[in-house]
This record gives structure tokens, C-alpha cells and sequence, in this order.
């Protein structure tokens, strides 16, 4: 029958109409009291219709949700690194970049000209960044994240909107705290709780991986530091110590590539 679309649109109109009342009533004048009911109101089991006053009120956003990226540091007075930055250099986020705004420069070594696995420079011009999140998905090493801070708005967008190494570095504990599902499960993945490359050396070396962020095991014991601190000192006094030399070192290594370089030629003579 004619009109019956518009009359079905006009009923769900009314029926949010009378529900945005019924759900003011049942919450009494504890609306807008408490971040608990606010976000009950504002999501998906609310009902009727809920005005949130931007930017006196705001509502969390989803763990999800990806504003332009951020580098993740370790923190500032981490055990192991203080401040060390979890980016490698790779320049894997630069080349996928659809719109290729990610800038990044190399550190070197001052002597001896080598490449560092660290950024001496990073650079992200946020007004051509379009929140895709590619860089952080691809990124090996954890390090670059989609951040939830999205109020950037500025008049000068020439000065502050490419943002460079300080401005993109922010510490661990902040991304876990806006993403600790998806901080958990990466580091399930990793196998530990620290940068993936700190995890291999210290799984080779037979050290023990952290069990929790760096930021929980100082908040659970306040002497964590010190401790990791003093046992750090004590192995670098036992290396100092050892008799074993530099060319025992690299013989060592030389024979283990030679055993293993022959264990493969004989696999694939046998293949063969
Ligand atoms: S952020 Fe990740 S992908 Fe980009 S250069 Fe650093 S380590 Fe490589
Ligand atoms: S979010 Fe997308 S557009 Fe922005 S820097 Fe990352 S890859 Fe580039």
C-alpha cells in the first residue's frame, strides 16, 4: 500500500521520541552523573535518543579506534633501556604509507659509519596522514601505534602539524593503557613484554623475559630497579673478569657456522 515505507520511518521516529523520555525517567537525574551511566547512554544497549555536550562531555573511544600514529618508547626509567626507542629504522612503515607522509632518518654510527637500528629522525605530517593504520599493522617491531588523541586542531597547522621524534615518542604504559587487549595479545605473540628484540637476545642468553610491562613491575615492587640495576652490574663485572678473549669469541662463533653450515650439506646431500 502507498505510504506505508513513510509511515514505518515515522513510527521508529516516534518510538526513539518516547524512548529518549522513558530512558530519562528510569535513569532519574543521574543522566549525566557518573562516567558509568554516561557511557551506558552512548552505547550500542542505549535507547531513545542521548546528546553528548562536545567538548565538556566525551565519551571513550573503542580500543580500536586509530587517530594518526605515535612511536612507543620504553620508559624513562627503564631497567634495561631507558627511553630506548622500540623503532628499528626499518623504514617498513614509510613504504607502505599510501600517502607517503612518514619521514625517517637512520642513526649512524659517529666512528665508524655504520648503520644504528634507530631512528635519528622521524617525521609524520599529520595533515596528510589519513588514520589508515597501515604502518602500525605492518611495523615488525610493535613500535609504531594508532594513537586516540584526536583533538589537533590548531590554527597553525604549519608549525605543529608534522610531528617529529619527541612529539611522536610516548612510553609503553601509555599504549597499554589505551590498548590492553590488543597490547596483551602482541605480546603473546612476541613472547614477552619488551621489544622483540631485546626478547631473542635475552631467550638466547638464557636471561628471563620480563613478566609484565616494565610500568606494573614497578608499581607491584618499588625495588625491581634497583635489583635489575645491580644484577646488570654484577654481569658486566663478571664479563670484565672472564679471561675469555675477543678471538676466542669469534673463533667460537666461526666453528658454530662451520658445524652448521656442514650439518646443511649433509641434509641436502641426503635431499639430493
Ligand atoms: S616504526 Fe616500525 S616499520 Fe617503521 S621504521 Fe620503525 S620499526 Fe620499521
Ligand atoms: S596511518 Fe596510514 S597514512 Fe597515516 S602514517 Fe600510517 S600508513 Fe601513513
Amino acid at each position: 500500500m502507498n505510504g506505508t515505507g513513510i509511515l514505518k520511518g515515522l513510527g521508529v521516529t516516534l518510538k526513539h521520541f518516547i524512548q529518549t523520555y522513558v530512558d530519562d525517567i528510569r535513569y532519574g537525574g543521574r543522566k549525566y552523573l557518573g562516567m558509568e551511566n554516561f557511557e551506558v547512554r552512548q552505547g550500542l544497549k542505549a535507547q531513545g535518543a542521548f546528546t553528548v555536550q562536545y567538548p565538556d562531555e566525551k565519551i571513550a573511544v573503542p580500543e580500536r579506534f586509530r587517530f594518526v600514529p605515535f612511536l612507543v618508547v620504553n620508559e624513562d626509567d627503564h631497567p634495561d633501556a631507558p627511553g630506548k626507542d622500540w623503532c628499528t629504522s626499518c623504514g617498513i612503515c614509510a613504504k607502505v604509507c599510501p600517502p607517503q607522509c612518514i619521514w625517517i632518518v637512520r642513526s649512524e654510527d659517529p666512528v665508524t659509519k655504520r648503520p644504528v637500528p634507530e631512528p635519528e629522525a622521524f617525521f609524520i605530517d599529520i595533515d596528510i596522514c589519513m588514520n589508515c593504520g597501515y604502518c602500525a599493522e605492518f611495523c615488525p617491531f610493535d613500535a609504531i601505534k594508532m594513537d586516540h588523541d584526536y583533538e589537533l586542531a590548531d590554527f597553525d597547522r604549519t608549525g605543529t602539524h608534522i610531528h617529529d621524534k619527541p612529539k611522536l615518542s610516548k612510553p609503553y604504559e601509555y599504549y597499554y593503557n589505551i590498548a590492553p587487549t590488543t597490547a596483551a595479545e602482541e605480546a603473546q605473540a612476541r613472547g614477552g613484554w619488551e621489544h622483540p628484540d631485546v626478547i631473542k637476545a635475552k631467550k638466547k642468553s638464557g636471561e628471563p623475559v620480563m613478566e609484565q610491562p616494565w610500568f606494573m613491575l614497578r608499581a607491584e615492587d618499588p625495588e625491581a630497579r634497583a635489583r635489575a640495576e645491580a644484577e646488570r652490574a654484577a654481569k658486566a663485572a663478571a664479563a670484565a673478569e672472564s679471561t675469555v678473549s675477543e678471538a676466542d669469541i669469534a673463533a667460537e662463533r666461526q666453528a658454530r657456522r662451520a658445524e652448521a653450515l656442514a650439518r646443511h650439506r649433509a641434509w641436502a646431500a641426503k635431499k639430493n
